[in-house]
């Protein structure tokens, strides 16, 4: 692996400009770490309702989004643009709390995914990587594209959902947003089990 350039956190923001849904009946806490790149295509006004939207599909399951950092990192160009072995490089030096989510101008991997997630089960060959989400833009129905990468994730597991209306359906579409109570259920047992999610005290 090439040495690693220099990628640095230059300004921390939370995500304030709404306040987060309260969700009295919630059991679980989640709290998500976003990254993007100063420099690149995203902007805090395209992430934070994307964000907002995606953490309302998530608390269907109980899961309150209880705080959210967006972190700009200064980096070479190259770190802009998703690959596996740029962004293992980027996050051998970049001490990341998970889950995160990072926003990339686009994606190099073949094939090409709007949105990429990379849980536990399938990070056996790219460590660094486990419960960290990528996302392109212009990845259609965003808040859709990021709660269904996040449930991924969160319950790692790469399964889809053949359910008409399930979120878990292979293609994103905004008709797609229901998670089940089985899919719940696992997404609240191994988010916590993994260290993603916090019972609520
Ligand atoms: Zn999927």
């Amino acid at each position: 692996m090439p040495a690693a350039e220099p990628a640095r956190v230059v300004e921390t923001r939370a995500l304030s400009g709404q306040p987060l849904p309260a969700l009295p009946g919630a059991t679980h806490e989640l709290r998500l770490s976003l990254y993007a790149f100063r420099g690149s295509l995203w902007t805090q006004r395209e992430i934070e309702p994307a964000i907002l939207e995606a953490a309302r599909l998530l608390a269907r399951c109980g899961v309150a989004l209880a705080g959210a950092e967006l972190r700009l990192l200064d980096a070479p160009r190259r770190f802009h643009f998703y690959s596996t072995p740029v962004a293992r490089e980027l996050l051998h030096g970049l001490p990341v709390s998970k889950p995160a989510i990072f926003f990339v101008d686009d994606t190099l991997n073949r094939p090409a995914y709007d949105a990429e997630a990379i849980g536990l089960a399938n990070a056996a060959t790219r460590p660094e990587l486990a419960n960290t989400v990528w996302v392109a833009h212009g990845a259609r129905d965003l808040p859709l594209a990021l709660a269904h990468e996040l449930a991924h994730v969160l319950s790692d597991s790469g399964e889809h959902s053949d359910e008409p209306g399930n979120l878990m359906r292979a293609a994103t579409s905004p008709e797609n947003t229901r998670l089940s109570d089985a899919q719940c259920e696992r997404l609240r047992e191994r988010g916590q089990a993994n260290g993603l999610l916090a019972p609520r005290p």
